[in-house]
């Protein structure tokens, strides 16, 4: 499947805020847009140009790009989502956000046993994830309360498994989630509720409701 292999950071400079993209480097100095670095001009635009009023369209366009860039997907997919999550009953941009939380890849990724969305893909990619016992390679799969996600065979003596779990697990998992760190498994115990997902507190997902909309 087609993915964005550019550098993240440049997406992050485009929103002018944080959108986490790549593991722990996000949380050092070394990330471009921490608190000791500032002036940060977006890619591609002359700092010195005068800063315009963005219409409702661009400010639509906006969120949709920060909160797609987010969980990791191209356009075609995400409005594939959006449209199911349109069909379910109750508020559309809700359902969105529940719908990216069922993804595998953001699954394992919440787990712990990936330190990015992106790295977290890789691993599904690679065949390194099951689900209730089943080798599961696609990074969209949508779980479902209860299924059970684990590293399989060839991903446990996997260095970069161990080292994300021992460094983030410490954290805890999210409410929704169980985790078994020892042996690598984890349960997605229920899809969450929009509130639920803190990390996208400052998503306005109305304004994305709204763009496709139009
Ligand atoms: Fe964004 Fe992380 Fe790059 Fe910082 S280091 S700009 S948060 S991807």
């Amino acid at each position: 499947m087609a993915r964005y292999t550019g550098p993240k950071c440049r997406y992050c400079r485009t929103e002018k805020t944080k959108l986490f993209l790549k593991g722990e480097r996000c949380n050092t100095a070394k990330c471009p847009l921490s608190v000791d670095r500032k002036n940060i001009s977006s890619p591609g635009k002359d700092p010195r140009a005068r800063s315009r009023k963005m219409t409702d369209y661009g400010l639509q366009l906006r969120e949709k790009q920060k909160l797609k860039r987010i969980y990791g997907m191209l356009e075609k997919q995400f409005k594939l989502t959006f449209n199911e999550a349109a069909r379910i009953p109750g508020k559309t941009g809700e359902n969105l956000i529940t719908l990216l939380e069922q993804r595998l890849d953001n699954v394992v990724f919440r787990l712990h046993f990936a330190s990015s969305r992106s790295q977290a893909a890789q691993l599904v990619n690679h065949g390194h994830v099951f689900v209730n016992g089943k080798r599961i390679n696609i990074p969209s799969y949508r779980l479902k309360a209860g299924d059970e996600v684990a590293i399989g065979p060839s991903g446990l003596k996997m260095l970069i498994i161990k080292e994300n779990l021992k460094e983030f697990s410490k954290s805890g998992v999210n409410p929704w989630l169980s985790l078994d760190v020892d042996n690598m498994k984890g349960k997605f115990l229920a899809a969450p509720r929009r509130s639920d997902v803190t990390e996208v507190a400052d998503i306005k997902e109305q304004l994305i409701v709204e763009l496709y909309s139009r």
